[in-house]
């Protein structure tokens, strides 16, 4: 299994992020870094949903111009080293599971060829305990479009174990 790192101040920021949006969904994008052999990755920044952000029950649409700028910003003071990873966000009232919309988002971001980035990281925050308010369990997926023999494209959503650094 692929191994998703989280610096321990991302995980405060995104958690923290959760609670005050919740029940409502939010989310952001992953800036950080894959390994050489490229079976982990490295999540050393997080962005948030971004001002002008929608958030909704079970959606929430993101700042992208926002995101834009953010990213573009973080890659320009690291020199390059860290860039865009994928996406996070949250599901408040539901268990960390991926959706269609989620899969779809990932493969936008395969698609978006300005992303420059074929094998996208998405990590979702949820669960709910028996009284019902979010546990932010989290779990994470990769996803790769495999090259088959057919005319239209299969995909791979790979789970990957979290861990935490400091
Ligand atoms: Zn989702």
């Amino acid at each position: 299994m692929e191994i998703l790192w989280l610096a321990h101040k991302v995980v405060e920021q995104m958690i923290l992020e959760a609670e005050q949006k919740a029940p409502l969904e939010t989310g952001g994008l992953l800036a950080g870094y894959f390994s050489k052999n490229d079976k982990e990755t490295v999540v050393t920044d997080i962005i948030g949903p971004g001002p002008m952000a929608v958030h909704k029950m079970t959606t929430y649409k993101p700042d992208y111009s926002f995101h834009r700028d953010e990213i573009g910003q973080i890659y320009d003071n690291s020199n390059g080293e860290i860039s865009y990873l994928g996406d996070w966000h949250t599901h408040p009232t539901q268990s960390a599971y991926l959706s269609w919309t989620d899969r779809e988002a990932l493969r936008n971001i395969v698609r978006y060829q300005n992303n420059f980035l074929d094998a996208p990281v998405m990590l979702i925050w949820g669960g709910v305990n028996s009284k019902g308010d979010p546990e932010w369990i989290p779990r994470a997926w990769r996803t790769r479009s495999l090259k088959g023999k057919m005319f239209w494209r299969r995909w791979d959503y790979a789970p990957m174990e979290v861990r935490l650094f400091k």
